[in-house]
């Protein structure tokens, strides 16, 4: 079990680009920490700046108290597993496998006994004799997560592992490799811009934003609290919706006046003390519905057209616009199949579940 510190973590390449700012962390022992962001937000490189495949331009990183900056990638005791797999394509399964043991120099009969566990763990047991063209995309990721393990490492990274599968067989993936950490109890650290891998997978999510961190969390704070308006809308499908507008105050009461359009009073005036102007108000899909919440009397309310249905199956999209005059963005909602919705084109009156406002200030921060 290893503690993995980043302290004021810098990446410049060589020509100029800063690629990761000032990054502070702690990975904790033990646990699945997954680094989300958009493509180009540096999750990559501070992964492999902890890997040793990237020079360290500022700062330290440190696995327990020991500092890792000059330390060798085969001197960090790490198991690492790729997008692209990077199996040896003239090796079988089980000479993959071995691959890391064989260079250690253990014996035969301890080699033998270990491919054979990790196997079994990896539902490769069968597949042993065959080379990797003879496998699928989701076997080979598995041969990769059996060589990682093969050798119990103290931290496991974890580059974009499951891009490359279809969509059942990442969903397989994702409890597999979960589960597979879990048994093995290294320090995990998984890059992926898929926020549904980091909400299912992870103990700690660390979100990231052209190279500065934005906020850590388990994945419950970061979806039900973000810090900015990014991680608001980065984590949720259907995204959040955002309404541009004004936040004004009369007497006691606090007023949102979308830009030209709906009006919500007494928005969560207890959160917005301190706060007048302009904003965007952030609603979560699941937090909008067509009928009062019977509970919650002075739920919000506004009225909106509907523009388009989506049958999902299990549940319904509806996309309204606002009466805004400014041309504003399509919102949606999400609502159970049973749930009675008018017609496209219909006018109707949506209802916002009270402490379901999030306001966030130009700045994108929280207000
Ligand atoms: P992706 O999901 O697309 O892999 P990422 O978040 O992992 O994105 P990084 O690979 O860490 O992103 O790259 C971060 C930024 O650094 C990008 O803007 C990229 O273009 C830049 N970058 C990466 N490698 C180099 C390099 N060798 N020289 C200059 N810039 C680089």
């Amino acid at each position: 079990m290893t503690l993995i510190t980043l302290d004021h973590l810098e990446k410049r390449y060589e020509n100029g680009f800063e690629a990761v700012k000032d990054l502070s962390l702690r990975l904790e022992s033990g646990k699945f920490t997954v680094l989300l962001g958009p493509s180009g937000c540096g999750k990559s490189t501070t992964l492999r700046m902890i890997a040793g495949l990237e020079s360290i331009t500022a700062g330290e990183l440190r696995f327990d108290n020991e500092r890792m900056n000059e330390a060798l990638p085969k001197h960090r005791d790490i198991g690492m597993v790729f997008q692209n797999y990077a199996l040896y394509p003239h090796l079988s399964v089980f000479e993959n496998i071995a691959f890391p043991l064989r260079l250690r120099r253990e014996a035969k009969a301890r080699v033998d006994e270990r491919v054979r566990e990790v196997a079994a763990m990896t539902g490769l047991a069968e597949l042993l004799d065959r080379k990797p063209k003879q496998l699928s995309g989701g076997q080979r990721q598995r041969v990769a997560l059996g060589r990682a393990i093969v050798r119990k490492p103290r931290v496991f990274l974890f580059d974009e592992p499951l891009s490359n599968l279809d969509a059942q067989l990442r969903t397989q993936m994702r409890v597999e490799i979960s589960q597979l950490q879990r048994l093995v109890g290294s320090t995990a650290v998984y890059v992926t811009h898929d926020q549904t891998e980091a909400m299912t997978m992870a103990d700690t999510i660390v979100v990231m934003n052209k190279g500065e961190l934005q906020q850590v969390g388990t994945p419950q704070e970061i979806y039900n609290n973000p810090s900015n308006r990014f991680v608001a809308g980065f984590l949720g499908s259907p995204t959040m919706n955002f309404f541009e507008g004004n936040l004004t105050q009369t007497a006691k009461e606090w007023h949102f006046q979308e830009q030209d359009g709906f009006t919500l009073n007494d928005a969560q005036n207890q959160v917005l003390s301190a706060f007048q102007g302009k904003v965007a108000l952030g609603i979560r899909p699941e937090n909008i519905a067509c009928t009062p919440f019977e509970s919650d009397s002075a739920a919000l309310s506004f009225s909106a057209t509907i523009e388009r249905i989506e049958f999902l199956g299990n549940e319904k999209l509806v996309y309204f616009r606002t009466q805004s005059k400014s041309a504003s963005l399509l919102k949606v909602l999400r609502a159970s199949i049973g749930e009675v919705i008018g017609e496209v084109g219909t006018n109707c009156t949506l209802f916002v579940k009270r402490g379901a406002c999030a306001f966030f200030n130009e700045r994108g921060e929280r207000v």
